[in-house]
């Protein structure tokens, strides 16, 4: 296959672009490599390429959203998750305190406020925090197709800095939007975030979602087809925070970032698309990541209002 040699060609050409910087409001983020870089492609058959630092464990943060939100709609059916959480795109910062402001509930998923939300609607109702994080991280594995575990020491180092966060999930529970004790819940949305993976899973998992919801290389149906849809929906019009605009025009692929550095995108049949470089621009998504997909969509031609 002469895909390998195309990622590195494309890892080569974003590779002097030194612009952006770590996320520091978490410490142990701050002390990540910068120089990281590294792309892979996994098709809907179960193949996976990658080039550069592919097999090289970062932090999901963000990019676990999406998943999370797949398996809410998927324990508790999509009634019961809309009630809670909406899907408008906000416009706004991922860490914005947005609420809707009849009902207190987050505008979409994909920020933290809808994203805390969607943690406590995992699991079947009255699960509790501990077999919350349980059902995740199993969800978050099945998606990849490997067992994953939690980074304890990103996880503690961004709890003793969640005071934002920590006012989310107050707020939210103030208007009963969070039945529970919100400490817990931001914990275990915590954890969530600190879940490891490498550039390759995460191709994997968005393969997951470009495959209807079955992993390409385990064969597992990991959520029902119609809850894809829902997250594929969601992912391109909230998965940029305030980028999303120019990322549906330029790119036009459904995709999610996290501040650790990675970047996934789905292409429902075909590919999902990863890439890792831990250099953020102001919205808190990957420099190079970005220019990465970039390119990606004009030389495959990936963008979903194009003719194929
Ligand atoms: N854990 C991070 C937070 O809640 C995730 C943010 C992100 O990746 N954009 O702030």
């Amino acid at each position: 296959s002469m895909v390998p040699d195309y990622l590195a060609d494309a890892l080569a050409d974003v590779e002097p672009d030194t612009s952006g910087a770590l996320a520091d409001y978490i410490p142990e983020l701050a002390a990540a490599d910068p120089g990281r870089l590294g792309a892979a492609f996994a098709t809907v058959d179960g193949e996976v390429y990658g080039a550069g630092d592919v097999d090289v464990e970062l932090t999901i943060q963000s990019i676990s959203k999406p998943f999370a939100y797949a398996l809410a709609l998927a324990d508790r059916g999509f009634d019961a998750v809309l009630a809670k959480v909406g899907v408008e795109p906000s416009g706004e910062a991922f860490n914005e305190i947005s609420l809707e402001p009849a009902t207190g509930r987050p505008r979409n998923p994909m920020i933290n406020a809808g994203a805390i939300t969607t943690h406590a609607l995992a699991g079947v109702a009255g699960l509790g925090p501990a077999g919350r994080v349980e059902r995740v991280l199993d969800g978050l594995s099945a998606f990849a197709g490997r067992r994953l575990r939690v980074d304890e020491g990103v996880c503690a180092s961004e709890l003793e800095h969640a005071h934002r966060n920590l006012a989310i999930g107050h707020l939210l529970r103030s208007h009963g939007v969070l039945t529970e004790d919100p400490d817990a819940v931001v914990e275990g949305y915590t954890r969530q975030c600190s879940v490891l993976v490498t550039t390759r899973d995460l191709a994997l998992m968005a393969a997951t979602l470009a495959n209807r919801g079955v992993n390409p290389r385990t064969g597992e149906r990991v959520v029902p087809e119609p809850v894809v849809r829902q997250v594929l929906s969601v992912m391109a019009t909230c998965g940029m925070y305030d980028a999303a605009g120019d990322w549906a025009t330029q790119v036009g692929i459904p995709a999610k970032s996290g501040v650790a550095g990675g970047l996934i995108g789905a292409l429902p049949g075909q590919i999902g698309i990863a890439t890792f470089s831990p250099r953020l621009d102001q919205h808190g998504n990957s420099v190079r990541g970005v220019s990465l997909f970039g390119r990606f969509s004009a030389d495959m031609g990936l963008h979903v209002m194009e003719v194929p």
